[in-house]
């Protein structure tokens, strides 16, 4: 895609964001946008930086180093993948925060780390809402389980629950998975009675609908640069 349609893109989400946002009574600055750059090589990830936007999102590591090399270093980086415990000194020193904290034990072992490094691990909790095999995720009753535990973690700042809902033809089918994440954001809230504020919820096919349901971060890559490659899918 040309440089002149990739940046149309990006001006055309923000508006459609700050749209949605309007829309379900809350300020366009209550909603990051996260471009999602995962398999364009860093000329075209330009485009977006150099229009402005210098918040991304990568689902792999090395794919990550490599690009973050060939960009301004003023861009913050979030973390998108699924995430191997050896791999996490090396994403925390490079990513900002991690949407992808699927189980205590990494939680544990990220905490942990961090304390190493003199920082705290800023994260989402991955909640598997569909108890899907092939998906990661702290299942519903699991988080409840474990939340005692995750919050007690010295060096863990959780910035609040992501999740990727099943596929589905129509965005607005994904409305009640996005009010279900919200629901049990607010439900751990007061159960345990700690500020999980985030919602790292939608992506380019459903993004607006997310936004009404509360999302405060949202991940968005092919409505901006393109469909991806089928290698590049996650
Ligand atoms: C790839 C990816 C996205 C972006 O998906 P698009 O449909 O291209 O917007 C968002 N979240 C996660 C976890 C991803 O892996």
């Amino acid at each position: 895609m040309e440089r002149s349609e990739i940046v149309s893109n990006l001006e055309t989400v923000r508006h459609r964001v700050s749209q949605a946002a309007r829309r379900s009574g809350r300020s366009p600055s209550a909603v990051e946008l996260l471009v999602v750059s995962k398999t364009w090589p860093a000329e075209v990830v330009a485009h977006v930086v150099e229009a402005g936007h210098g918040l991304l999102g990568e689902n792999k590591l090395q794919e990550a180093e490599l690009k973050m090399a060939g960009l301004p270093s003023a861009v913050r980086w979030h973390f998108i993948g699924r995430l191997q415990r050896n791999k996490a000194r090396r994403a925390l020193a490079l990513f900002d925060a991690i949407h992808s904290v699927d189980s205590l034990r990494l939680a544990g072992h990220l905490s942990r780390i961090a304390g190493e490094m003199g920082k705290t691990a800023r994260i989402y909790l991955q909640v598997n809402l569909a108890d899907e095999e092939s998906k990661g995720g702290f299942s519903v009753a699991q988080l409840r389980k474990d939340l005692p535990e995750l919050i007690a973690m010295p060096n863990l700042g959780i910035a609040g629950l992501m999740s990727i809902p099943p596929a589905v033809e129509q965005p607005e089918e994904a409305r009640s998975s996005f009010q279900k994440l919200r629901e049990v954001r607010d439900s751990l809230r007061s159960d345990v009675g700690v500020e999980i504020r985030g919602l790292s919820m939608g992506m380019s096919h459903d993004f607006e609908v997310a936004i009404e349901e509360g999302a405060t971060i949202v991940r968005v890559g092919s409505s901006i640069f393109g469909p991806r490659s089928p290698q590049g899918l996650p």
